[in-house]
């Protein structure tokens, strides 16, 4: 097993209420959590600075938004930037969600320029790609996963701050999660890529996760390849079996 420190984020995506949130972490900093795993939640932008206070008394969880907008203020109403999240002292950013690829018309461009304004501001990032069922069935997963990677690569210059998080775009939200094998096998062509074309030194220690219906069922083996560094997780981050995701590899 590398020595990669296994990283786990829950998505809350535009899910729950200002009573969700505050069991939820609560629950989350009452839980025994594998202190070896780094633990990132992203709740709705609404209950960031909220949720900050209530973890403030907290080491073992970090908070990140789920996106930010490259511009640092202005006339770009219903936008959050990124040097704001800095102000407000988010650690964390969700870049590139497919959600936010294909519902909001999300470029790879748009996502180049959103990292390279995370990394400006020192919010780190969790850089999202992945295939969509068509793509998978044209035998194109590799070859579009690292044309993601490599749009928003010549805009990154610390890879300690960025997180690669694969998710195929068909195993989101459905139940149907990319068997331990199909999971691997694009984790490897994303560190052969980046040995080849970054360096053999971030291609060791870059932390690559993978989302897609994970669960506390399927956790484990999938944590059990030697390039699956963690997960991103969406609709599990907001039930109890969290933990168990957290705590894949004990
Ligand atoms: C996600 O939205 O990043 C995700 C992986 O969702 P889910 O776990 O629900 O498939």
């Amino acid at each position: 097993m590398s020595d990669r420190k296994f990283f786990v984020g829950g998505n809350w995506k535009m899910n729950g209420s200002i009573t969700q949130y505050k069991s939820l972490i609560t629950d989350l900093k009452n839980a025994k959590l594998d202190p070896k795993t780094q633990v990132v939640i992203a709740p709705p932008a609404l209950y960031l600075l909220p949720a900050k206070d209530l973890l403030q008394d907290n080491d073992k969880i970090e908070l990140s938004a789920q996106d930010g907008y490259h511009k640092p203020s202005g006339a770009f109403t219903g936008e959050i930037s990124l040097v704001q999240l800095k102000d407000a002292g988010i650690p964390w950013v969700i870049l590139g969600h497919s959600e936010r690829r294909t519902i909001f018309h999300e470029t790879d461009e748009d996502v180049a320029t959103k990292t390279k304004a995370a990394l400006e501001q020192g919010v780190n990032v969790i850089l999202c790609v992945g295939e969509t069922l068509e793509q998978r069935e044209k035998n194109e997963s590799i070859k579009v996963v690292i044309s993601q990677v490599e749009a928003a690569a010549k805009n990154i210059n610390d890879w300690s701050k960025v997180v690669i998080a694969y998710e195929p775009v068909w195993a989101i939200g459905t139940g149907k999660v990319a068997t331990a094998e199909q999971a691997e096998e694009v984790h490897k062509a994303i560190r052969d890529w980046l040995a080849k074309s970054v360096s053999a030194e971030v291609a060791k220690t870059e932390r690559i996760i993978y989302g897609g219906s994970v669960n506390g069922k399927n956790a484990k083996e999938l944590a059990s390849q030697p390039d699956i560094d963690g997960f991103l997780v969406g609709g599990a981050s907001l039930k109890p079996e969290f933990v168990d995701i957290v705590n894949a590899r004990l």
